[in-house]
């Protein structure tokens, strides 16, 4: 069974701006690409996870998300990087309109989007890992069982005293804590 890193989008790969939804709005944070490129030599993949209520409520459509979608990922393989996969819940449980306002298992911090990467790349939780800008991605990470959670500051402000996350850093262009977290989870995946 394959390995993962899940990766949520705003906050995380790129700079948090409100309902984002445009090309041209859509800002890389440094280090990504480096630490997405280590994802790979160590052999995880590499799945985006994401809410996306904005759909939900209507301030862009699906096509819009999934052009930029279409974009985000041209621009990893044009770093070499290829992403396995991008799901996105579109839902909202109060503000969602007609079929959009639903209590669905996808929105995090439900673990849905992760469980279904899981099931159809064969991915093996325990030695994969959450990274994600709010509270929400690491119960997200926590409920799907996966090893490691690591909360990143370059998103939404977040309260280190309370978070459930395993580490947290700056963002993931701490490029050698990144190294850090993955040799430590391998490691102790190995002693069990
Ligand atoms: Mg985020
Ligand atoms: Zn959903």
């Amino acid at each position: 069974m394959a390995k993962a890193v899940f990766i949520d989008r705003d906050g995380v790969i790129n700079r948090e701006k409100e309902y984002l939804h445009r090309v041209e709005d859509f800002e890389f944070i440094d280090g990504v690409f480096g630490a997405c490129r280590l994802f790979a030599e160590k052999g995880y993949r590499i799945i985006v996870v994401t809410n996306q209520s904005g759909i939900g409520r209507g301030y862009y459509s699906e096509q819009a998300y999934a052009r930029l979608t279409g974009w985000m990922v041209t621009q990893f393989s044009a770093e070499g990087i290829v992403i396995d996969d991008v799901l996105h819940c579109p839902h909202h449980p109060e503000q969602g309109l007609g079929k959009y306002r639903v209590v669905c298992g996808c929105r995090k911090p439900a673990p849905g989007m992760l469980l279904a990467a899981a099931c159809k790349h064969h991915i093996d939780l325990p030695r994969s890992l959450m990274f994600g800008d709010k509270e929400a991605d690491i119960q997200a990470g926590r409920a799907a069982g996966v090893g490691r959670s690591v909360l990143v500051r370059s998103g939404h402000p977040i309260d280190e005293h309370v978070t459930q996350a395993d580490h947290v850093i700056d963002s993931l262009g701490e490029l050698e804590r990144v190294r850090r977290i993955i040799t430590d989870a391998n490691d102790e995946q190995e002693a069990k």
